[in-house]
């Protein structure tokens, strides 16, 4: 990453999660957190953690719950240079509980918290202006002052040579309006590395069916796209090249929340640091799993070294 670190711009949050399975909250529940999450900031811990130059764009509260997320990224190696404390918002929250079918349920705060009161200023200018990479999450263009900031960047990332990926990581709990929708397609138009899980291949592309959709997205100059599948592992496609596959690693899933977000930031990293597609993927499914078996969004996110033994030691599932 010799041209500058890999930044994202998004929503800074801390999960705070029910002890028990069941639905919602409607009754008094055990919870236990805060936990340091946002789609964005696990992303960009997961990056840090595997050797990568990274650094975070967003806003916390003037509060623990900002204090606890930033010197989490703080130690785990992320330039927190153009992250702003508010003084006048809390810092964003989830609360969290599974439901017996593994679905969740949510409470947000994030709109109304700091999470999403974040804009364009000298700090982040600077960063923007020395960054290689700019990762977008899709969650974060619903925030309209985060999709200015993201598409500034994109601009100044890209006009220096720099390259872009996005993960749609669309949620069925937002809703998206006419706005957020145009963002999207123009960042997929300057997107080189897409990172979707599920239908969001067709959502990105505009087209039904894989091939269709796949041959979309290359054509408008999309040049990887490492499609996540879950426990069925992932695979990657690039035009004229046959797709590369990798089983998941068998794992006891603890926790979901944030397998695909560090999936992606080692995926990013990995390529970045110039490892092959196929040894960047072992690496990615390495960190996406090894997220899943503990509990709290990015307390799995593991470094080089923690992801090594984690391969050398977990047998991949039978395909
Ligand atoms: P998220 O639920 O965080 O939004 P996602 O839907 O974007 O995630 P997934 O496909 O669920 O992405 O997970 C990303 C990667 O993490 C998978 O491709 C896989 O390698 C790994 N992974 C996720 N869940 C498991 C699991 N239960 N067992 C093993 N590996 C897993
Ligand atoms: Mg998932």
């Amino acid at each position: 990453d010799a041209l500058g670190p890999t930044i994202c711009a998004g929503e800074i949050l801390v999960e705070i999660m029910a002890t028990s399975v069941g639905e919602g909250f409607s009754a008094p529940v055990e919870m236990i957190g805060p936990y340091p999450s946002g789609a964005p900031a696990i992303f960009i811990d997961q990056c840090a953690r595997v050797g990568g130059s990274a650094a975070m764009i967003g806003a916390v509260g003037r509060d623990d719950f900002g204090r606890v997320t930033l010197d989490r990224l703080a130690a785990d190696g992320v330039d927190i240079s153009a992250v702003a404390v508010d003084p006048d918002h809390p810092t964003g929250t989830a609360f969290v509980r599974y439901r017996p079918d593994g679905d969740r349920d949510f409470v947000y705060n994030i709109t109304r918290s700091a999470a999403a009161r974040f804009g364009w200023t000298d700090a982040v200018e600077a960063l923007a202006a020395r960054a290689g990479h700019l990762h977008v999450m899709g969650s974060a263009l619903v925030m309209a002052g985060a999709a200015e900031v993201i598409e500034a960047a994109a601009r100044l990332v890209k006009a220096r040579g720099g390259t872009l990926s996005l993960d749609p990581n669309l949620r069925k709990e937002l809703a998206y309006g006419a706005d957020t929708e145009r963002r999207f397609a123009e960042i997929v138009a300057m997107t080189d590395l897409l990172l979707p899980s599920g239908d969001e291949l067709q959502r990105a592309s505009g087209v039904e069916g894989r091939d269709a959709a796949l041959a979309r997205l290359f054509a408008m100059g999309v040049r990887e796209v490492a499609l996540k599948q879950g426990r069925a592992g992932a695979t990657v496609h690039r035009p004229d090249l046959p797709p590369v596959h990798a089983e998941a690693f068998a794992v006891d899933e603890i926790d979901p929340t944030g397998a695909g977000d560090c999936f992606g930031g080692a995926y990013v990293t990995c390529r970045r640091l110039g490892l092959s597609v196929e040894d960047a993927l072992t690496y990615a499914n390495a960190a996406g799993a090894r997220n899943v078996t503990m509990r709290g969004p990015m307390e799995g996110a593991g470094t080089r070294a923690d992801l090594d033994r984690f391969i050398a030691a977990t047998p991949r599932r039978a395909p």
